[in-house]
C-alpha cells in the first residue's frame, strides 16, 4: 500500500495535470475490464436470486423453517460448515399460520413427547435473549404473558383427564386437578354445570406474540449466515435407486438433487443444487411432499402413502365485555371445543371453536364467517361464562391450521423413501409453541442421524403407512 502510493506520487510529479486526468480514466477502464462485475448493470444484478448450491434448502420460512435453520447453525460442528437457504414465497407472511395463530403455549398434553417438546420450548421462550440475542441489536421482547390453561372435562372425559394429568406430572409439568367446587371458589364467574373435573396449569403456560418470535428468529439466523430467498419452490429433480427389502419386496429410494425456485415477478425458475431438503411449508407441506413424488405409488404401499397435511380454516374472534373475567382469567378450554383467553388488560378477549367435520369451511380463502360466532361459538361461551351474554364482537380473522388428518400431531424427521427430505409439519394447532424444540430435533436428525434430546420416533412419517396413530387427547 505504502509502496503503491509512492509510485503514484512519483508519476504525478512528472505528468501535467490535464494528461494526468486522462491517465486516471484509462487506468479506471483497465481496472473495470479486469474486475468481474466492475461495470455494474442493473439488468445483470442477481443478488435477489438464490445461490446455485446450498447444503440444506428449507422450504417455508415460518416459525418451523426458521427454527430448523437456527438449530442447524447452532449445532454445526464448525462455524460456517453448513450452507443453509430458506425459501419463502411470501415475506409479508399474509397467510402463514405462525402470524395468524393465538400464540398459546401449554404443558397440558397427553403424549409424553408433546409435553417434553413444550417444556423445552417454554424454557427457550423464557430465556429468549440467551438464544436469539444479536450483538448491537435491542433485546427481543416476546410479550410473554404467563397464565395457566384451564381444561374442563365432562363426566365422560374426567377419567381421561385424570390420566393425562398423571402423565403430565410424570414428565415434570406442574398441573393440578380441580373439583367443580374448587373451580367455583377460584373462578366464580364460571358456570360449572356439566363440569366434572378441571385441570389447571400452575406454571410454564401462557401466550406470547408470534410475530416477535418469527422476527427474532429471522434476525438471528441472518446473523448466523443463513441465506433467504423470496420465491416459490415449484419442482424437485431427483434420482432413483431400486432396492430390495430383506423380505424380497422391491422399493425405490429417491434422492433430491435440485430444488427449483420460481422467483418473484418472473416466470423463470432458478435451480439450487442441494444435499438436504426440509419441508416446513406448513399447511401446504402436503403439496410440497407431492412435488417430491411422495404418495404417488400404488395404494396401500409406502410409496403410495401421502403426507396427510392440508390447510384447514380456523376463525379467531375478538370481543369486548366490561363485565367479563379479570386479570386472573386463564385460557379456558371448554369440553364443547370452545376456548377463549384474555387479550390485553381492557376486558378484551379472543377465542373460537374448531368446526365439526360437517361444518369444516372451504379453505379456498381466509374470509371470516361471522354467523359461525353468532350461531355456534357465542352460545357455548355464554353458557360457560354467563357474563359473556353481553359481549360485543370487535373484529375477527381466519388462519390455516397445518392440519394432519391422520392424528393431528406433528410429522418430524426424514421420509423413508425420499431419503433426503425431512419434515417439521402437521402440528394442527400446536406448532408455534413446539417450534423451538422441533427445530432442534430436526437438526439433530440431519446432523447426527438420530434424535438426541427428545425421542420423537412416534412422530416419524412411517406411522402413516403402519397405521400407528400418535393419539393426543388434548387437541384444541
Ligand atoms: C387460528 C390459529 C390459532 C393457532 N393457535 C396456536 C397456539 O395458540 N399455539 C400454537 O402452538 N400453535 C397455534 N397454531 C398453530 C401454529 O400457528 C402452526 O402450527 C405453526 O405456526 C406452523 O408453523 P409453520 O412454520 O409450519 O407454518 P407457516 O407459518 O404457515 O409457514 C409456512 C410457510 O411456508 C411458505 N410456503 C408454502 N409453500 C411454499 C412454497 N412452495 N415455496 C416457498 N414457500 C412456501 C408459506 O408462505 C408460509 O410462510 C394456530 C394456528 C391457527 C391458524
Amino acid at each position: 500500500m505504502h509502496v503503491g502510493l509512492t509510485v503514484v506520487t512519483d508519476i504525478q510529479d512528472k505528468i501535467p495535470l490535464r494528461e494526468w486526468d486522462g491517465k486516471v480514466s484509462e487506468i479506471k477502464k483497465k481496472i473495470q475490464s479486469v474486475i468481474p462485475g466492475g461495470a455494474w448493470n442493473p439488468l445483470y444484478d442477481t443478488s435477489h436470486l438464490p445461490p446455485e448450491h446450498s447444503d440444506v434448502v428449507i422450504v417455508g420460512g415460518g416459525v418451523l423453517g426458521l427454527s430448523v435453520a437456527y438449530w442447524l447453525k447452532r449445532l454445526e460442528k464448525q462455524r460456517g460448515a453448513i450452507k443453509v437457504l430458506v425459501v419463502e414465497r411470501d415475506h409479508t407472511y399474509s397467510q402463514a399460520s405462525t402470524v395468524l395463530s393465538v400464540g398459546g403455549i401449554r404443558q397440558q398434553f397427553s403424549l409424553p413427547e408433546n409435553i417434553q417438546l413444550s417444556l423445552f420450548s417454554v424454557e427457550f421462550l423464557r430465556n429468549i435473549n440467551e438464544y436469539l440475542a444479536v450483538v448491537d441489536d435491542p433485546p427481543l421482547d416476546l410479550q410473554f404473558n404467563p397464565s395457566g390453561y384451564l381444561f374442563l372435562a365432562s363426566e365422560k372425559g374426567a377419567a381421561t383427564m385424570e390420566n393425562n394429568v398423571k402423565v403430565q406430572r410424570q414428565e415434570g409439568a406442574k398441573v393440578c386437578l380441580m373439583s367443580p367446587e374448587q373451580l367455583r371458589n377460584k373462578f366464580p364467574w364460571i358456570n360449572t354445570e356439566g363440569v366434572a373435573l378441571a385441570s389447571y396449569g400452575l406454571e410454564n403456560e401462557g401466550w406470547f406474540d408470534p410475530w416477535s418470535l418469527l422476527q427474532g428468529l429471522r434476525r438471528k439466523v441472518q446473523s448466523m449466515g443463513v441465506l433467504f430467498c423470496q420465491g416459490e419452490v415449484t419442482r424437485f429433480v431427483s434420482s432413483s435407486d431400486r432396492m430390495e427389502t430383506p423380505s424380497g419386496e422391491e422399493v425405490i429410494l429417491k434422492k433430491i438433487h435440485e430444488v427449483h425456485v420460481k422467483v418473484d415477478h418472473s416466470q423463470e425458475y432458478q435451480p439450487v443444487e442441494c444435499a438436504i431438503v426440509v419441508n416446513t411449508a406448513g399447511a401446504w407441506s402436503g403439496q410440497i411432499a407431492e412435488l417430491a413424488g411422495i404418495g404417488k405409488g400404488p395404494p396401500g404401499t409406502l410409496q403410495g402413502t401421502k403426507l396427510p397435511v392440508e390447510p384447514r380454516k380456523r376463525y379467531v374472534y375478538l370481543w369486548h365485555c366490561p363485565q367479563g373475567p379479570g386479570l386472573e382469567a386463564p385460557l379456558l378450554a371448554d369440553p364443547s371445543g370452545a376456548y377463549f383467553r384474555r387479550d390485553g388488560l381492557g376486558n378484551n378477549y379472543l377465542g373460537g371453536c374448531s368446526p365439526t367435520a360437517e361444518e369444516e369451511p372451504d379453505p379456498g380463502n381466509l374470509e371470516v364467517d361471522h354467523d359461525f360466532f353468532q350461531d355456534k361459538v357465542w352460545p357455548l361461551l355464554a353458557q360457560r361464562v354467563p357474563a359473556f351474554e353481553t359481549l360485543k364482537v370487535k373484529s375477527a380473522w381466519a388462519g390455516y391450521y397445518d392440519y394432519n388428518t391422520f392424528d393431528q400431531n406433528g410429522v418430524v424427521g426424514p421420509h423413508p423413501l425420499v431419503v433426503n427430505m425431512y419434515f417439521a409439519t402437521g402440528f394442527s394447532g400446536h406448532g408455534l409453541q413446539q417450534a423451538p424444540a422441533v427445530g432442534r430435533a430436526v437438526a439433530e436428525m440431519v446432523l447426527e442421524g438420530h434424535f438426541q434430546t427428545i425421542d420423537l420416533s412416534p412422530f416419524l412419517f412411517s406411522r402413516f403407512y403402519l397405521g400407528e396413530k400418535a393419539q393426543e387427547h388434548c387437541i384444541i
